[in-house]
């Protein structure tokens, strides 16, 4: 393909799929110490991203890394120390109307973990789906119905798993009522925090399956959170790497995983030793130790643990170095040009 025809094809790309949302520098520091010594856990630290219309961007990291509190962030169940997260390019945390911060609500929804800890073990499942579609149905003429979202979510047949209760359901079936209940208000983002981590290895490839669907029907545009890699390929247009609150490597999926550039993607991607084998597999292996996020010392945090770690690794956070139109890395071992060893 000529130079002419990939930016053409870049172009097009964008116009069909434009960016939904965007975080920039977001930062969050929580307190913790007391009013005569401050301190503060460096939970997350200028993250920057974009999630256009009908993509997934998977973040991983292992636990500890910040990622649940970017999804928090988000959908500003916290606040942000500093950063701007916009909806098609407006800053939701300016001062904004009350319908706009209403329309935000509905248009980000947030699945997690435990299904079972958002339902309401009294009440059936056909109860949780009405009231998000009452209240949306306020807003707008578009009609969901019980049936429909239960039956989009792939609850056949769908009259009959409204009239059960959650303790009735596998846990698949209740992650697919979470996100059957996300569906109810139309919403152009989910964010899933680790939404197959507590399934049976069995039945995660189905909830897998599901996002992939709703992507490309719908164009609903996904924020994968995992600590597996393996996931992350499957599912994720873009991968994101996350390590004790920083951004360490980003690139498309497939090209992440065959170039990993950042040791610490590198030790992750050494514990799936085949990313097609099976998800839910390896990545806990390479578990090892976050530094305290207690004021942490400057540098990169993943110094002490790296194998190749300089005198410069330990002082200066490393810039971003970008590799290729789509893929960035923050390494020192980068940017000073010097090769990664695949022995990590
Ligand atoms: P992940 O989801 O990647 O496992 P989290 O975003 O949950 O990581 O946590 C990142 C860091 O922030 C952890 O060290 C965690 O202990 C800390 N953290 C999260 N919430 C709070 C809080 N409310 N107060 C203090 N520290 C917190
Ligand atoms: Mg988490």
């Amino acid at each position: 393909m000529t130079q002419a025809a990939i930016l053409a094809t870049e172009q097009k790309q964008s116009e069909t799929n434009p960016v939904v949302l965007e975080v920039r520098h977001l930062t969050k520091h929580f307190p913790v110490g007391s009013m005569f010594k401050p301190r503060f856990v460096h939970a997350l630290n200028d993250v920057s991203f974009a999630i256009r219309r009908g993509e997934v961007v998977a973040l991983v990291g292992e636990s500890g890394s910040g990622k649940s509190t970017t999804a928090r962030l988000i959908t500003r169940l916290i606040e942000p120390t500093s950063g701007e997260i916009l909806l098609h390019g407006i800053d939701v945390l300016k001062t904004q109307p009350h319908s706009a911060t209403l329309e935000y609500r509905r248009a980000i929804q947030m699945i997690f973990q435990d299904p079972y800890g958002s339902l309401n073990p009294a009440m059936s499942i056909g109860f949780h789906l009405e009231r998000p579609i009452k209240i949306h149905q306020k807003h707008r003429a578009a009609q969901n119905t019980v049936h429909d979202l239960l039956a989009t979510a792939g609850l056949n047949p769908p009259d009959e798993f409204a009239n059960k209760f959650p303790y009735q359901l596998s846990g698949g079936q209740r992650q697919r009522v979470a996100i059957a209940r996300a569906l109810a208000v139309d919403p152009e983002i989910i964010l899933a925090d680790e939404p197959i981590s507590m399934l049976d290895v069995s039945i995660r490839m189905g909830v897998l399956n599901l996002i992939e669907q709703l992507k490309e029907e719908r164009g609903i545009g996904f924020l994968y959170i995992t600590h597996d890699l393996a996931s992350a390929r499957y599912i994720g247009d873009r991968t994101i790497v996350m390590y004790a609150g920083h951004m360490v490597e980003g690139a498309e999926s497939t090209e992440l995983m065959r170039q990993p550039a950042h040791p610490y993607t590198r030790l992750l991607l050494s514990a799936v030793p085949n990313p097609e084998a099976g998800l839910g597999t390896g990545a806990e292996q390479a578990r090892g130790e976050i530094p305290s996020l207690i004021d942490p010392p400057p540098g990169c945090p993943f110094s002490p643990r790296c194998p190749r770690a300089m005198n410069v690794c330990r002082q200066v956070m490393p810039e971003t170095t970008n590799l290729s139109a789509d893929h960035w890395v923050r390494c020192h071992l980068i940017g000073s040009k010097q090769a990664v060893s695949s022995q990590v």
